[in-house]
């Protein structure tokens, strides 16, 4: 079958999953289009980057600019007992070259984001803002496109042999194409804002990220980030958030400041500024990552609890990922789904990991230092993947953390819909 084509591929969304497929393919010489709804800079939540978000970055060339840029430097996470009580900060330099690895950032995801899709566009790709995708192009069932809506309300098409859906959590075709699953028990409610001159650790642990808990039903984010400002949130079930009738998001969030006096006494020197946001749409996963015509990436895909921040490095591992293996299907002029089984395992695998340790996180009788109190060999495996290494084998970790909690089966969902239609082979 032959279909026009006007691009090799088109990205809907320019978030850190499109911006990072966008470059890596453009690179390659290959044409792409951007689509993204919103003008840059524009907020975004996720401000938190973990170690092993360096390779996708260094893939992409962008350390220089992370290095000169004012983003706060991240070198180590603490936890904060329900009681108020600091652990020592775990430092990334006692595991990781402390030139690589071992620093990462809090970034202001207006800036962040605006730095991948620049990038993007420098290295070849095209992006247009402040248009919205409405409606996938499909012929005999395949994906060749998308119609997009302009801000002047002009309606536009656009083709190409493959689409990469980018749009976040809105999954816009993961929604559409009822592929959406919920994960049975990651079913939380965020509440969050932003204070100015609040309390922060000197030197080193200026831009420690810190997880501070609410005794036996959720934990606040404090994450330090530049221009002397504090991204603080908390995480619970709606049903306590909300108790007594208490609804709207400020008050949510200000009661919840007492439930620990760490985040009481960090926020009593600041001033809170700006909105209060709440998000209720926590971890999902999809059945498919892909069908013909069609990939999925970054939050597309899956959504995992943020409690270990790992939401960006998958976006932009995702991005990467799908990068080589769209590459490699324009190369050999073969777009069939099932080329992305490979890109569907990695991620699953990736996903599958971290997963474990979310849910060993919310079980009562679970801490890190319980099992590294017992198997202290085991504390550099248990580093590796709270700090994004995801795709190596946890076998005896999770052996080992299953004496304290359950761990989920994994989920039998992400590999690509194979049908039995043609394959798409473009002349
Ligand atoms: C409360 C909370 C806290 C978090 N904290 C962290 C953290 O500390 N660290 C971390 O790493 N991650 C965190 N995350 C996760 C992180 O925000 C995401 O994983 C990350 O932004 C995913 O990147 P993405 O590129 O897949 O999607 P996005 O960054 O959401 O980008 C998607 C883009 O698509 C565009 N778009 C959507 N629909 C359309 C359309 N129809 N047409 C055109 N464009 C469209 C959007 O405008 C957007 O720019 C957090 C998430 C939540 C909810």
């Amino acid at each position: 079958m032959n279909t026009p084509t006007d691009y090799d591929a088109l990205i809907i969304g320019a978030g850190p999953a499109g911006s990072t497929a966008a470059a890596l393919l453009a690179e390659h010489g290959h044409r792409v289009l951007v689509l993204e709804r919103e003008k840059f800079p524009r907020y975004h939540i996720g401000e938190s980057l973990v170690p092993f978000t360096y390779q996708p970055l260094l893939r992409l060339g962008l350390i220089p600019k992370m290095k000169s840029s004012a983003f706060v430097r991240k070198y180590s996470v603490q936890f904060v007992s329900a009681s108020g009580k600091a652990s020592q900060p775990f430092y990334f330099f006692n595991r990781y070259n402390r030139e690589t690895v071992a620093q990462t950032w809090q970034v202001l995801r207006s800036e962040f984001d605006q730095m991948l899709m620049d990038n993007a566009r420098e290295k070849g790709a095209q992006v247009i803002e402040e248009i919205t995708v409405k409606e996938l192009l499909r012929e005999n069932g395949r994906v060749v496109g998308a119609r997009a809506q302009k801000k002047s309300g002009e309606i536009a098409e656009f083709r190409a042999p493959l689409t990469l859906d980018c749009t976040g959590k809105e999954s816009f075709s993961t929604v559409r194409n009822g592929w959406r699953v919920k994960d049975p028990y990651l079913n939380k409610v965020a509440v969050w804002t932003y204070y100015q001159g609040a309390k922060r650790d000197p030197g080193l642990d200026e831009g420690t990220t810190t997880v501070a808990y609410v005794p036996e039903k959720g934990w606040f984010w404090y994450i330090p980030q530049h221009h002397d400002m504090v991204s603080v949130g908390v995480v619970a079930e709606g049903k306590y958030l909300s108790r007594d009738g208490v609804k709207s998001p400020a008050e949510i969030f200000q009661r919840e400041i007492g439930q620990n006096l760490w985040i009481q006494e960090h926020l009593a020197t600041g001033r809170q500024t700006g909105e209060y946001f709440l998000t209720s749409e926590f971890s999902y996963h999809s059945k498919h990552c892909a069908s013909e015509g069609l990939l999925l990436v970054g939050d597309a895909f899956a959504f995992l609890d943020p409690v270990f921040s790992s939401g960006v490095l998958l976006a932009l591992k995702s991005g990467v990922l799908a990068a080589d293996a769209v590459h490699e299907a324009i190369v050999a002029r073969d777009f069939s789904p099932a080329r992305f089984t490979t890109y569907a395992t990695a991620l699953r695998t990736g996903i599958e990991n971290m997963r474990k340790l979310v849910y060993a996180f919310y079980d009562p009788n679970f801490s890190f230092r319980k099992v590294t109190d017992k198997y202290p060999e085991l504390a550099g495996e248990l580093t590796d993947c709270l700090s994004g290494d995801l795709n190596k084998d946890y076998a005896k970790l999770w052996k080992a953390i299953e004496e304290f909690a359950p761990l989920p089966a994994e989920l039998p969902v992400g590999m690509p819909l194979v049908t039995s239609k043609p394959e798409l082979r473009v002349a």
